[in-house]
C-alpha cells in the first residue's frame, strides 16, 4: 500500500534495523522501544489486521515471532517477553499494517503483565460472556 510506513520499510524506501527476514516476513527494531530489543514482526504483504490473512500465513507469522524471541534471548540476554499485537483502533493499533510486538523483559524492569493493559471488566462479565458461547 503506497502510503503505508511498514510497506515502505519492506520496499527499502525507509531504513530499518533488521532482526529477521524470510520470504514473507520481516522483523525490525521498533523505533520507539518499550524495552531494549523491542521488535516488530510484520508480514511483507500489506493487510490491516490478521483477519485478512489465511490461517497458514498467520501461523507462519507467529512462528517467525517465536524465532525472533530466540534471536533476542540470545543477543540481548532478556529473561522474559511480552508478545502480542494491538488490534484495531480500540486495541491501540496506530500503524494499519499487521505487526506483532516482541517486547523483551528483564528481571526488575518494573513492567506489568497482560493484565495491566486494560482493567475495565465488571463483576458478572464472565457469566454474561459464557452465556453467549
Ligand atoms: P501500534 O501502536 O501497535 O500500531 O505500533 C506501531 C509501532 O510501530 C510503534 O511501536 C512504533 O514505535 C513503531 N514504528 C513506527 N514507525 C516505525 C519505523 N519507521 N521503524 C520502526 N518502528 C516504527
Ligand atoms: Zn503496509
Amino acid at each position: 500500500m503506497a502510503d503505508c510506513i511498514f510497506c515502505k520499510i519492506v520496499k527499502g524506501e525507509i531504513p530499518c534495523h533488521k532482526v529477521y527476514e524470510d520470504d514473507s516476513v520481516l522483523a525490525f527494531l521498533d523505533i520507539a522501544p518499550c524495552s531494549k530489543g523491542h521488535t516488530v514482526v510484520i508480514p511483507k504483504q500489506h493487510g490491516e489486521t490478521v483477519f485478512e490473512f489465511s490461517r497458514n500465513a498467520n501461523g507462519h507469522l507467529m512462528g517467525a515471532a517465536i524465532d525472533v524471541m530466540k534471536i533476542l534471548k540470545e543477543k540481548v540476554k532478556c529473561q522474559g517477553f511480552n508478545v502480542g499485537w494491538n488490534h484495531g483502533k480500540a486495541g491501540g493499533q496506530a500503524v494499519s499494517h499487521v505487526h506483532v510486538h516482541v517486547i523483551p523483559r528483564y528481571e526488575g524492569d518494573q513492567g506489568g503483565s497482560m493484565h495491566s493493559i486494560v482493567t475495565s471488566s465488571k463483576e458478572g462479565d464472565v457469566d454474561e460472556v459464557a452465556a453467549l458461547l
